[in-house]
């Protein structure tokens, strides 16, 4: 742990998937242990602690998932991986550059200095919508960076008009409850697509980006709401998602529509992954 810098790149994994990806804030410096009820014989009371900005990823990747070559080739003591591509169980080990950054690229959060044009730090205030990149130089140095298009994307779906209306639901909102919802998971955008102001759409903070986002809605060729791939876990959820059913998307254009398109195959493509797991 003294070795983690800040701008460091941390994997968190658990059951089988990283789960977030967190960018290092701070350097370790001693604290007592957090966690009152672990029995105290297992754990000392004095340790270390770093900051951390978490990035939970809306799709864990399976460990099976990462190349079995890049899981062997890493065999000093302290690899997070085993002889057999398996997992060593630790709390933090180093991950060889090369399995961290073909993570990274798949996750499409790896890029390059030369197609990013970097964003400065975002202010303390704007953090709500800030996502991490991660930029790979040409010799393999990581750094991080922020969401550079966020600032243009906000002013061309809300102006400075104080009220909005949500592209799914219809409910005119403050713009503070509004999110410029990617029709298309940015993540999976290539930089052309990441350029397109149509790429997003005005979406409620009440529950209509969290459930088109995870898939429980998707939006067809005619531009209406239908039930999605993900299969809602509550009746409520399911009453939520009933009242979407069937409105009519204002955002679904003949610009929008490939990315729409997009949307519901690839959540269907995810039922059908996770079902054969
Ligand atoms: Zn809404």
């Amino acid at each position: 742990m003294d070795s983690l810098a800040p701008g460091d790149i941390v994997f968190n994994y658990a059951d089988s998937h990283i789960r977030a990806i967190s960018e290092v804030l701070s350097p370790a410096r001693r604290a007592s242990k957090p966690y009152k009820n672990l029995a105290a014989n297992t754990w000392g009371e004095a340790g270390r602690e770093v900051s951390l900005r978490m990035h939970p990823l809306d799709s864990p990747l399976h460990l099976k998932e990462i190349p079995l070559e890049l899981r062997k080739a890493w065999k000093q003591k302290g690899s997070p991986f085993n002889k057999n591509g398996g997992i060593n169980q630790a709390y933090l080990l180093e991950l060889p550059t090369e399995a961290g950054c073909w993570i990274m690229d798949h996750l499409g959060l790896a890029t390059t200095p030369n197609n990013v044009p970097i964003d400065p730090a975002p202010a303390k205030d704007s953090d709500e919508n800030e996502e991490l990149f991660i930029i790979v130089g040409p010799d393999g140095q990581v750094t991080t960076a922020h969401r550079p298009e966020h600032a243009r994307l906000k002013s061309f779906l809300f102006g400075q008009r104080p009220v909005n209306g949500c592209a799914l639901c219809g409910k005119e909102l403050p713009t503070s409850l509004l999110v410029a919802s990617h029709i298309k998971k940015r993540s999976h955008c290539d930089s052309h697509e990441r350029g397109d102001l149509h790429i997003v759409m005005a979406a409620c903070a009440l529950g209509c980006d969290a459930v088109y986002e995870r898939g429980y809605i998707t939006v067809d060729t005619h531009g209406l709401v239908q039930q999605g791939p993900r299969a809602p876990e509550t009746h409520h959820l399911q009453s939520y998602i009933n009242d979407l059913v069937g409105r009519q998307v204002t955002a679904h254009t003949p610009r929008t529509a490939k990315y729409f398109e997009w949307h519901r195959d690839w959540h269907r493509q995810q039922l059908t992954r996770s079902s054969q797991r």
